[in-house]
């Protein structure tokens, strides 16, 4: 089984042409972005900022905290 291989176009690494390897020809999404150019660095910072949703999960809980003591006032009546 032969696997054909490219090399990276920013560091001359050995890479797989497949679906294994989803920023071919490049090696990496990084080696990609420096080829693209410095602007796009840039744009990568921003993109990996999570939305914040840490207020989410708390809101959750406590209305499964009020749905468990309606149902314990039920059982213990
Ligand atoms: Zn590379």
């Amino acid at each position: 089984m032969s696997v054909l291989t490219v090399k990276c176009p920013t560091c001359d690494t050995e890479v797989v042409w497949g679906p294994d390897s989803p920023f071919r020809p490049f090696c990496s999404d990084r080696c990609r972005l420096i080829d693209l150019g410095e602007w796009a660095t840039e744009s990568r910072r921003i993109a990996d900022k999570q939305p914040f949703e840490a207020g989410l999960g708390d809101v959750d809980l406590l209305a499964l905290d009020d749905e468990l003591m309606q149902q314990d006032n039920e059982f213990f009546k």
